[in-house]
């Protein structure tokens, strides 16, 4: 069983129901940053989704995003970072790339401003645990407790192949959604072989109230942070932000003749016809692979393996926008000075 080709199955399926964007391994800790890495976040969107699609297709910088700077009058970078002056200067730099600042000298010195107001863009926070084999459960019990007491998500669900027993259902906390996923061993589970079956609801976590964040574990004691409300809602932001320049497309596919582009699934995933899944190229994949065949002996010369432009695909099949209006509007704009 692959814990990657469950994930990409289940991001390909949710994709094509769910609203808003979504994203692979993504950190969820705030304290202990990468402490706690969520699979996969779904970023459902608030008020003002398309102003953020019409901003950038890349995340916003979190320190540009909380810099004392405006969309009226430009103001010198260095006044406007309360942060250490190479941060500011990297987020700076970045935000005039994406998009989100303009920048002008005055004097030798250097102004930035906004493009525009940063948008109130995203609504709920979806965390989805996968574990297809319940069996073999590692970390899980002490992960879904960290993101219940730590609450930095609205809801965390736990999403297996295993059947579910009561015995699982009473080691994790009781806030935890479950949804136990059927894949392609039987025909007709909807269009693309997946279905969802709810084992039980989530409840929503309390993501205005500080949260615990539990560290260290030693024998008899674990060392914990306090995690206070606007911490939260900054990770928050920057989740929100990761997903939305990242999304879950992240991943290769290997230079193997076995391996072919399949979009049953309604997006391309990287199939190998000899193990019978999709793979993860960076982990499973190269010449010692006992099914690995060269790519040019499977393609003649003039037919080369086909390419595949996964931004492409995520502009066709979702609101984010490769390369959207604003952006070209000020390019076109710079043009006429070039
Ligand atoms: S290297 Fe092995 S696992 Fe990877 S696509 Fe080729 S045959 Fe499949």
């Amino acid at each position: 069983m692959s814990e990657f080709a469950f994930e990409l199955e289940l991001c390909a399926h949710l994709e094509s129901r769910r609203e808003g964007v979504l994203a692979r391994q993504l950190g969820a800790s705030v304290a202990d940053p990468g402490g706690r890495i969520l699979d996969v976040v779904c970023v459902e969107p608030g008020p003002a989704f398309d102003d953020r699609v019409a901003l950038s297709s890349a995340a916003v910088p979190d320190a540009a995003i909380e810099a004392d700077v405006g969309t009226g009058r430009a103001r010198y970078w260095k006044d406007a970072f309360d942060c250490h002056p190479d941060q500011a200067r990297r987020a700076v730099d970045r935000a005039c790339e994406i998009g989100f600042f303009e920048r002008e000298r005055r004097k030798g010195r250097e102004y930035v401003r906004q493009v525009a107001r940063y948008p109130d863009w995203y609504s709920r926070i979806v965390g989805i645990e996968n574990k297809p084999d319940l069996g073999r459960p590692g970390d899980l019990e002490a992960q879904l407790r960290t993101d219940v007491s730590l609450a930095v998500v609205d809801e965390i669900v736990l999403a297996t192949e295993s059947y579910v027993t009561r015995a699982h259902l009473n080691r994790i906390p009781e806030a935890v959604g479950v949804w136990r996923v059927h894949r392609e061993d039987s025909s007709g589970q909807g269009e693309d072989g997946v279905e969802i079956e709810v084992i039980r609801e989530s409840e929503p976590l309390a993501v205005e109230d500080s949260g615990i964040e539990p560290l260290e574990s030693h024998p008899g004691r674990t060392d914990i942070a306090v995690v206070a409300p606007d911490a939260k809602a900054r990770k928050r932001r920057r989740i929100g932000e990761r997903a939305y320049g990242k999304g879950w497309r992240t991943y290769d596919f290997p230079a193997c003749g076995t391996c072919r582009p399949d979009d049953s699934s309604g997006a391309t995933l990287p199939y190998c016809s000899w193990k019978g899944r999709v793979v993860d190229a960076g982990s499973e994949c190269g010449t010692s692979c006992g099914g690995y065949e060269p790519v040019s002996e499977s393609c003649s010369e003039t037919e080369s393996p086909p390419a595949v432009d996964l931004e492409a695909e995520r502009d066709r099949r979702t609101p984010w926008t490769a390369d959207p209006d604003g952006k070209r509007r000020r390019q076109s704009g710079l043009d006429q000075f070039g």
